[in-house]
């Protein structure tokens, strides 16, 4: 029987809830497919740094370095509670930044898909969402704004000021460029570039290596818009979209934007992906306005670990099982409240109630070895 370590980071808020129902439908893909998963928790986040006084703890580090693969939860507290933490331990700085780091997880795919049978879970008219939305967005995940060098201090007239580089080498460039004309080759071979270099000399250098990168994949048409017209465009078009690349912060906001147009964040799974290790995560925050009520839809934390059976584990029949799955949940009538309102024709369940439902639509789906 083939076996595979999986480090569990629950992580904060909602994290735990969310992971239990990962766990469910891992347990169930594991009896289904004659693999073994060794299911093993760490503490990430703040739940770390109050636990272990560190947010990314050494026994963590050590479990993710000999895990197969990484699954985590969100992290992060409310605005109040985060000053309970030193600054470079709060979650982001202290445990989210250096996992990416450790890994180097520079590809970060986050499918925004919306049926159009589940129209009715979008803000958007009906007919702008048309035949559906399928777009998946490729995020520059170690470079830019968030990873470049930072200096605080007191400037010689006395006023505080702070620096913040973007900065970026053409490896780091080529090497997500590459990444996004490979999906785009496998779909519709259209790239939409996400960029600002009508202000930004880093967009500049982008637009020229996703241009030499183009002549390796002469199939693909490259789109290039800026990022504040892509805004727009997501919300007034998604239709044109189909697979997207951009810089680490443009990433960051237009992927909360694309969980907007398609009802919530609850829909954004996604993984994050370096030369030998992976980990997957949900796109959004620990979500504490709704942390511990039972309520948080674990769509994203059972995307991210259908994204990790594919891309880690090669079991893409099974991955694809997974999205059956929760996709019949929703066709039932079944919704968390994030996604409706219980005036509208759903049925409103829990968390748990959602992942007992996909477990068991997955196990009524054959499994094609
Ligand atoms: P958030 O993404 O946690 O929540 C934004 C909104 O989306 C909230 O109304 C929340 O209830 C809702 N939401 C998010 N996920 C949901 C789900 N699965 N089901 C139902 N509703 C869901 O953003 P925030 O409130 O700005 O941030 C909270 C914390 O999360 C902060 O500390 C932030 O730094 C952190 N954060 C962490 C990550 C990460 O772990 N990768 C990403 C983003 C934010």
């Amino acid at each position: 029987m083939t076996s595979k370590t999986i480090a569990l980071l629950d992580g904060d808020g909602i994290g735990p809830e969310i992971m239990a129902e990962a766990v469910k439908l891992l347990k169930v893909v594991s009896a289904r497919n004659n693999i073994d998963f060794d299911l093993q928790h760490s503490p990430f986040g703040a739940a770390a740094y109050f636990s272990d006084g560190d947010s990314f703890p050494t026994a963590t580090k050590n479990l993710c370095d000999k895990a197969d693969a990484i699954l985590k939860g969100p992290i992060g507290l409310g605005h109040e509670e985060s000053k309970k933490i030193p600054i470079d331990m709060q979650p982001e700085r202290g445990a989210l930044l250096p996992l990416r780091r450790r890994y180097n997880t520079y590809a970060n795919f986050r499918p925004v898909v919306l049926p159009q049978s589940l129209s009715h879970f979008s803000p958007l008219k009906k007919e702008i969402i048309g035949n559906g939305i399928d777009i998946i967005i490729i995020r520059e995940l170690v470079g830019g704004l968030y990873f470049g060098k930072k200096e605080t201090g007191i400037d010689k007239n006395g006023k505080r000021f702070v620096r913040e580089a973007l900065e970026y080498d053409e490896d780091q460039i080529f090497a997500i460029a590459k990444v996004a004309f490979e999906t785009a080759t496998k779909r519709k071979k259209v790239l939409h570039n996400i960029h600002k270099s009508n202000v930004l000399k880093s967009s500049v250098l982008w637009n020229e290596i996703i241009d030499e990168v183009n002549q390796d994949y002469p199939d693909v048409t490259v789109v290039n818009i800026l990022v504040d017209a892509a805004a727009t465009y997501l919300c007034l078009n998604p239709g044109q979209f189909d697979v997207m690349v951009m810089e680490n912060m443009f990433g960051d906001i237009l992927s909360d934007q694309a969980g907007g147009i398609l009802g919530s964040l609850g829909l954004m799974p996604s993984a994050c992906v370096g030369p030998e290790k992976a980990y997957y995560e949900p796109s959004h925050g620990s979500a504490p306005d709704i942390a511990g009520q039972g309520i948080a839809n674990p769509y994203s934390m059972i995307g991210s670990v259908a994204m990790m059976l594919e891309m880690s584990f090669g079991m893409v029949k099974e991955a694809a099982n997974v999205w059956m799955a929760m996709q019949a949940v929703f066709a039932q009538g079944h919704s968390t409240p994030d996604l409706s309102k219980s005036t509208d024709e759903v049925k409103l369940i829990t968390t748990s109630a959602f992942g007992d439902l996909v477990a068991s639509e997955l196990q009524k789906i054959p499994r094609v070895s």
